[in-house]
């Protein structure tokens, strides 16, 4: 009798979490471990005034999780994995498995606003092959409180990897890069807070896939709540890939995904000096994947058969179609060109723009 109270008194408490605050940003951090079916359902305390949340689960290595499902404080549940992951409309990529996986809510503009209370929040551990497993997991939840939605400062680490740091012409060329992609942010209201640093490994593996013990020490370093965007001389082990986003959304706390990795090679291209031309696209493809990172999708995949959730951004199904009415968005999935040029893509639809708003990311 007195096991069995004792049971029901634990269910009823819940993770023990570790608070902190990051700038105006609060962080709740617990070490669980997943049930019998690897599942694990925990309560998330929403407080006075937060306006969305950013939850990043990360199993013990070598285990792979996701986010399961998400209910608000009435038991209404607002997402689910397997719904997601079936949908042919992206809004994040939390109920795919993966070392790490991170759920941003709310995710657009339709998704039901944060609201004090006691949420719900489930999560999963499976192994390699995908079979659930009674495995621990770190879970980190960092809340905002955000009082003007439609504009925020995003805080940025630029990260010069290997010898791109000794690459005068490189710096250079980044820096300029980086003013087309903050006045492409400026048009969604987010202003960057950018600082340089080097790291002194520039053999990378794109985040996620690889180098796991570098993506750690550089996020260590730059703090939770920053972006990295690291420039590597080439990325490691793809071929003609300009750049690659960790998750999308991004997790804001140290893990292997917590970078976008961008290649100096494909940014110069064949001759190894900027035009005009190239200075543009590399700004736009820093505001590109550092935009996954926020949790933006391509408004259509290159499949022609998965699209972004919004509702600004057209559904098309063909490459012409989507050339035409999408070839100037800055999530195009690659940039439309013509013999002599290609197209600016400097347009951010207001859906887009409000989705970043919402990242934790941009206070
Ligand atoms: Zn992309």
């Amino acid at each position: 009798m007195t096991r069995l109270l004792a049971l029901v008194a634990l269910a009823a408490c819940g993770p023990r979490y570790e608070e902190s605050s990051i700038g105006h940003m609060r962080l709740l951090s617990t070490d669980v471990r997943m049930q019998r079916d690897g599942h694990r359902a925990l309560r998330v305390p929403v407080g006075v005034g937060a306006s969305s949340f950013l939850a990043t689960l990360q199993p013990t290595t070598p285990f792979v999780g996701h986010i399961r499902s998400l209910e608000n404080s009435d038991g209404i549940q607002l997402y689910d994995a397997i719904t997601e992951t079936k949908s042919a409309f992206s809004s994040t990529n939390a109920g795919f498995l993966g070392p790490a996986a991170s759920l941003n809510w709310p995710r657009h503009g339709r998704d039901a606003p944060l609201r004090e209370g006691k949420w719900r929040l489930e999560i999963g551990v499976a192994d390699t092959e995908g079979f659930y497993a009674q495995e621990s997991a770190r879970l980190d939840l960092l809340f905002k409180s955000d009082i003007d939605p439609t504009s925020g400062i995003l805080r940025v680490a630029l990260v010069f990897a290997g010898s791109t740091a000794d690459d005068a012409d490189l710096v250079e060329a980044t820096r300029e890069a980086v003013e087309h992609w903050r006045a492409l942010y400026a048009t969604a209201g987010i202003e960057l807070d950018l600082t340089e640093l080097e790291y002194p490994e520039g053999n990378l593996e794109p985040p996620g896939a690889g180098s796991d013990r570098h993506y750690l020490q550089i996020a260590e370093e730059t703090g939770v709540g920053v972006i990295n965007v690291v420039i590597v001389p080439a990325i490691v082990g793809v071929e003609d890939v300009y750049g690659i986003a960790g998750d999308i959304p991004g997790p804001l706390v140290p893990s292997i995904r917590t970078a976008v990795l961008v290649s100096a090679e494909e940014a110069r291209g064949p001759d190894g000096r900027f035009d005009e031309t190239e200075l543009r696209i590399y700004g736009e493809t820093l505001a590109h994947e550092t935009g996954h990172l926020l949790g933006l999708f391509h408004p259509v995949e290159t499949t022609l058969d998965v699209w972004d959730a919004l509702d600004d951004t057209p559904q098309c199904s063909s490459n012409r179609s989507c050339e035409s009415k999408m070839a100037d968005n800055l999530m195009y999935p690659f940039p439309v060109c013509t013999l002599f040029t290609c197209v600016p893509q400097t347009t951010i639809t207001d859906d887009q723009a409000t989705a970043a708003n919402l990242y934790v990311g941009v206070d």
